[in-house]
């Protein structure tokens, strides 16, 4: 057996690349790659994954791991492949993107105890301070450290800090044990799984070319367009199938979590006892359960949200992204920034595996790509299944003519009518808001100011009951005003709407009709699922909603669909705003007319001429694609160029704009000397988000065909500072 003494570790340490450090592996250690350690790193000890092993090092002094984990190899050697070309693309830190793939319950296991000093050894140290530290081991000669900590001031703190490094006390480390949760057999009731529907002309010809790809394991990428009600779902149901037929296992991304349930169950019915879902709102638990059963291989389909994409699921033949231009695949709170997209695709080549993007408003991007043949293969489903397989009619209403006809409801008179007729005929509604409160901003009627959050400078929203303003990216809370701040003059208007707005005008326009509201919050209370099985079960007439209810409703009593203010979110600086806008509105759109009546829908607008309203309403994607895709190349935006977004945050104003100038004097001097003229320096500015949880944001954007070689530039001379966060390939600019 040849002896590897050396081990390549990814540290859970604050680092932006892939990089692993050398350790040398104790006599009588055993660790292969895949498997946690514990290693030490500066004066701490931190937990690790094993990247590699060697035989020999340069590096000196190499330092011993300090444990290895009981519970073996977690991770395969292609999650580690992938790992490391995610912290390499993404410029993060190669653990957090292992630690997208470790079981849950795996991080942060290593943890700091400080042994109890003998009285004499704190002689001469304040003794106030001996007397505190002696109390809060309560008798155990072992504390965490973390709960010393919690106990002392901040100047103990520091003294604590010293002894230790002293060596007056003694810290040692613990690690959490690995709790591998081996899953009962499945509970589920197993019935017949239910039939597949005989294809479509185009559902047979888009199967044709997925099947030929999964049945020869050759890795191909589609981008499936198909408008609401296609039957793309039925596509990928059937595609799963060949692709557990040939051996091979699948996951299914579907964006947001409050689709899944639904989702899932179509998945389920096909595949029962075969399907995990797994998604961010499982208890730890449930999460933990799944992870195992997948690990053991008893499931052939992973269904969930994006953090799906990483379960251990071996051997891939087949990975779907429904909704493949939906924002939230792109992790942005944290590292590593990863776009589920970018990811999925990379881990089908690597296993062989086709990929399916599915949409009916393709990313422009993605559709750039299938329309230059760039490694995406374009598959078309122009046309709904079923009797009704016309397009619902899509009205646009001119909210500001309405307004000049004397009309002051949020309500047109078009909407009205068509609400008194939804409930004369015994059908359903929905209403649609662009974003929860959004609608509900705050604003003087004379001079125009609308009411921003202390905080973060985001403008607030009304809600009522109770009465409050809400700010939404700090949720800081105040009360409502009377009077104008800015002008003083004249009396302030709750003139936006929220669903509760609606609810209340709706209620006073036809006394008597039920209706349910869906968005976050009322979804907080009473969960997703509950509210849209009361919808379905007929509960309410009309549902009102953010832009949750624009997704993968399934109701065929559906017969009306409003949208009461489409113009939220087109005037964002942005250069994607008016791609969201079509989205949404497309959405909103394919929700009508899914039954057998005839389906409507209403966009109420004060700009009905902006081509990503008109486009929508027409649901003309190739117009409006080609219209976008014009704007994109004269503004130089993707996919005419690459970006990379540069952000700093800092609670000093002033300490925040000179970092950022900093910076943007030194992109532009290294710009300069390399004669990069083919990458861009936008910025530095304040974000449109200028200020979030206290902190001042300012941003630089790079823009090119390889941003990213002016940042290598300035990371050579070590002169990105720590609090700059730099997300590749960003899906906003706010
Ligand atoms: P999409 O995912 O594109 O919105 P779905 O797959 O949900 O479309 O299909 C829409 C509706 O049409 C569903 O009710 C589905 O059961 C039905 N459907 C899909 N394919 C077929 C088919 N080949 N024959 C009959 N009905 C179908
Ligand atoms: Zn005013």
């Amino acid at each position: 057996m040849p002896q590897f003494s050396y081990a390549e570790v990814a540290v859970d340490a604050p680092i932006r690349d892939a990089r692993t450090f050398t350790y040398s592996v104790p006599e009588g250690m055993c660790v292969s790659p895949g498997q946690m350690v514990q290693a030490p790193f500066g004066p701490r000890m931190a937990d690790g994954v094993v990247f590699r092993l060697s035989r020999g090092t340069d590096v000196d002094p190499v330092r011993p791991i300090n444990a290895a984990d009981p519970a073996g190899v977690l991770l395969s050697r292609e999650q580690l492949d992938l790992a490391e070309w995610i912290a390499g693309y993404y410029m993060a830190s190669l653990y957090s993107a292992i630690g997208l793939m470790l079981p849950p319950g795996f991080r942060n296991r290593t943890k700091a105890y400080i042994e109890k000093p003998a009285e004499e050894a704190l002689q001469g140290v304040d003794s106030e301070f001996a007397a505190r530290l002696l109390r809060l081991f309560k008798g155990r000669g072992l504390a965490p450290e973390s709960s010393l900590r919690r106990g002392l001031s901040v100047d103990y703190r520091r003294l604590l800090d010293r002894l230790v490094s002293e060596g007056v006390m003694g810290r040692t480390w613990k690690w959490r044990g690995s709790r591998a949760t081996i899953p009962a057999a499945d509970s589920e009731p197993s019935h017949a799984p239910e039939p597949f529907l005989m294809p479509s002309l185009h559902q047979a010809e888009a199967l044709a070319s997925i099947n030929d790809a999964i049945s020869e394991a050759r890795h191909e990428a589609f981008l499936l367009q198909g408008v609401t009600g296609s039957g793309k779902t039925e596509v990928y149901l059937q595609a799963l199938a060949r692709c557990i037929e040939s051996g091979r296992k699948a996951i299914v991304l579907a964006p947001e979590i409050s689709l899944t349930p639904q989702m899932a169950q179509r998945f389920r019915a096909r595949f029962p006892g075969r399907v995990a879902v797994v998604h961010s709102r499982l208890s730890q638990a449930e999460r933990r359960r799944a992870w195992w059963g997948i690990h053991q291989g008893r499931f052939d389909v992973v269904i969930g949200s994006r953090s799906a994409l990483f379960a251990p699921l071996r051997p891939l033949g087949l990975v779907v992204l429904d909704e493949e231009h939906e924002w939230t695949y792109k992790q942005e709170e944290m590292e590593p920034r990863y776009h589920a997209r970018t990811v999925a695709m990379r881990m089908a080549q690597a296993s062989k595996a086709a990929i399916v993007l599915g949409s009916a408003t393709p990313d422009v991007v993605s559709y750039h790509r299938a329309l230059s043949g760039r490694r995406l293969r374009l598959l078309r489903m122009p046309q709904r299944i079923g009797l009704s397989s016309s397009m619902a009619g899509v009205s646009i209403v001119d909210m500001s003519q309405e307004l000049r006809d004397g009309n002051r409801s949020i309500f047109s008179r078009a909407l009205q009518d068509g609400l008194r007729r939804v409930i004369h005929e015994g059908n359903q509604a929905i209403l649609f808001l662009n974003r929860r409160g959004a609608a509900g901003i705050v604003q003087c009627r004379d001079c125009g100011y609308v009411l921003k959050c202390r905080s973060c400078d985001t403008p607030l929203t009304y809600h009522t009951s109770p009465e409050r303003l809400v700010c939404h990216q700090c949720n800081r809370r105040s009360r409502t005003v009377a009077r104008c701040p800015n002008c003083r003059l004249s009396r302030i208007r709750h003139l936006g709407i929220g669903t509760q707005t609606v609810v209340k005008e709706l209620e006073a326009l036809l006394p008597g009709v039920s209706s349910l509201r869906w968005d976050r919050d009322a979804a907080d209370e009473a969960g997703h699922e509950a509210i849209l099985e009361r919808f379905a079960g007929g509960e309410a007439q009309v549902l009102v909603g953010t832009q949750m209810v624009a997704r993968g409703l399934h109701i065929p009593s559906v017969t009306l669909v409003g949208a009461v203010l489409a113009d939220v979110g087109l005037h964002l600086p942005d250069f994607r705003a008016g791609e969201r806008i079509f989205q949404l509105l497309c959405q909103v759109a394919g929700r009508a007319g899914r039954g057998p009546g005839e389906g409507a829908a209403l966009v109420q607008t004060y700009s009905p001429s902006h081509y990503g309203v008109a486009l929508a309403s027409q649901q003309d994607y190739g117009s409006f694609y080609e219209r976008e895709a014009a704007f994109r190349r004269v503004q130089r935006m993707p996919p005419y160029s690459r970006l990379l977004r540069l952000v700093y945050s800092h609670f000093d104003p002033v300490r925040c704009q000179r970092e950022a100038e900093r910076l943007g004097r030194l992109l532009r001097k290294e710009r300069a000397d390399w004669a990069m003229t083919e990458v861009d320096v936008l910025g530095p500015a304040p974000a449109y988000n200028s200020r979030v949880r206290g902190r001042y944001r300012w941003h630089i954007l790079l823009r090119g065909q390889e941003p990213r070689l002016l940042l290598d530039k300035v990371l050579d001379k070590a002169a990105l500072r720590d609090g700059w966060v730099v997300d590749v390939d960003p899906v906003t600019t706010l």
